[in-house]
């Protein structure tokens, strides 16, 4: 019984997502659904692609979280437009919240939309929120056994994002072996390392992007 209802939510949430993503591609934006845990540093990351693009691209950025619009204030600084959602308890974004959000927000007039998902691995896995692709941000501190133990969202994304790679030699952190976890569970993912201090792997996160907006692009 429980499984039913489950999957009674998940479809409903596919519907909504589905006429989000309508709305997406009538309009050209690209958009993409960043998961990780609270303090992997997906915002630093939208931080990143956002000073490495914003001369040559639209961007705007979707903020979900409990509490709190810091997230949203920060990334506003860098002059995109920004949205905060705030959950209120609620542990992950779902379409219907997106939906809701695009009524207020210029999606229309952008290349490139982010959605920072609430901070949490499991959950936000599962909800379609109209997307081109998820992104899993994942930071070395947090340890390599993240594929094995949370394997459907290494499963739904299309891209990991190796984060904190500057604090590989004071960790005990695989990352070979790491890499080899998440391809085992999904072989099509991409893997950039990344760090937001020292700029590594900045110039590879961009150049994905870059080719996702380029192919949306031509295909008009
Ligand atoms: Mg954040
Ligand atoms: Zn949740």
């Amino acid at each position: 019984m429980e499984i039913k209802v489950l999957t009674d939510i998940l479809e409903a949430n596919d519907a909504i997502a589905e006429q989000n993503r309508k709305k997406f591609d009538e309009s050209n934006v690209v958009v993409f659904n960043l998961i990780g845990s609270p303090g992997a540093g997906k915002t630093s990351i939208i931080e990143v692609a956002i000073r490495k693009l914003k001369k040559k691209y639209r961007i705007g950025v979707i903020e979900g979280d409990i509490e709190t619009s810091r997230d949203a204030e920060r990334i506003a600084k860098l002059g995109v437009e920004t949205l905060q959602i705030n959950t209120q308890g609620g542990c992950h974004l779902d379409a219907n919240m997106i939906a809701s959000a695009l009524t207020g927000f210029p999606y229309q007039s952008l290349d490139l939309l982010f959605i920072e998902n609430v901070g949490n691995l499991v959950c936000p896995a599962d909800y379609a929120l109209g997307e081109d692709a998820k992104i899993v941000v994942i930071s070395v501190p947090e340890g390599h056994d993240k594929p094995a133990k949370y394997p459907v969202i290494f499963r739904n994304a299309s891209l990991m994002l190796l984060n904190k790679m500057d604090l590989v030699p004071y960790c005990d952190f695989d990352v070979e072996a790491m890499k080899q976890d998440a391809l085992n569970v999904n072989p099509d993912l991409d893997v950039i390392g990344i760090s937001c201090t020292t700029g590594e792997g900045a110039e590879e996160w961009a150049a994905w992007l870059t080719e996702r907006i380029k192919r949306r692009k031509s295909r008009g």
